[in-house]
């Protein structure tokens, strides 16, 4: 089993094959986050640390999402990516039809009668985007594209979920993200000692 050790592994969700609920792609981040793993050579670094035959749980694993369904299960690996579009009410005139309120599953959207607008509740939203799919008026529309990162989650026999960092990332911010990781855990990591289990707070990624 050792020789299809790879060290890393980055998957993504189906949203590149079509899937309607993209939010913000992340096929082309994969891309450079395995760029990042194979410039990093982790499997060399296991090979040097692991004192027994290297198995599929000491790879260093990252997900994608293209959405906050989060169908392929960012929330329990090391790093998770989902890609995100934080909405905002514009100046074009709302025809008060009710779409972006049916369409937003998070009940985060409210219709304000005395002002004529919509009203989003930031602390209910998970930057879905399916309010400004639904907004015919362009009232709704996108104030920035990015992704939410969690890190640090995990199965096994103590599962924990990933803690997300505050706020939408850009691109170039979760490669960085992604670079910190692994060199923090690289410093850390003694004979295969996962990331999660290093990893208290997301803050340390930031202060490596
Ligand atoms: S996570 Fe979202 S975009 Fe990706 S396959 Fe699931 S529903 Fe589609
Ligand atoms: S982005 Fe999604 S969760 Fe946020 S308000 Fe719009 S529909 Fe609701
Ligand atoms: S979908 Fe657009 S036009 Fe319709 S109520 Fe919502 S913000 Fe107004």
């Amino acid at each position: 089993m050792e020789s299809q050790i790879k060290g890393f592994e980055v998957a993504t969700c189906f949203g590149g094959s079509g899937c309607p609920n993209t939010a913000n792609s992340g096929t082309q981040l994969a891309k450079e986050i395995e760029a990042v793993f194979d410039k990093e050579d982790i499997l060399s670094f296991l090979k040097a640390n692991v004192k027994e035959d290297l198995k599929f749980h000491h790879e260093f694993r990252v997900v994608l999402a293209d959405c906050p369904n989060a169908c392929s299960r960012p929330q329990i690996v090391d790093i998770g990516i989902i890609g995100s579009v934080l909405p905002v009410v514009g100046e074009e005139e709302c025809t008060f039809c009710g779409y972006c309120v049916d369409a937003c599953k998070e009940n985060a959207v409210a219709l304000d009668e005395n002002r004529q607008i919509p009203v989003i509740d930031y602390d209910c939203c998970l930057m879905c985007a399916k309010c400004i799919y639904a907004c015919p008026t362009g009232t709704i529309k996108e104030q920035k594209k990015g992704f939410r990162v969690l890190l640090g989650g995990r199965l096994g026999r103590h599962p924990r979920l990933a803690m997300e960092i505050p706020g939408l990332q850009s691109h170039d911010e979760v490669l960085q993200i992604v670079k910190n990781s692994v060199k923090f855990y690289k410093k850390h990591s003694i004979n295969g000692k996962r990331f999660s289990h290093l990893l208290s707070s997301v803050d340390q990624v930031f202060s490596i």
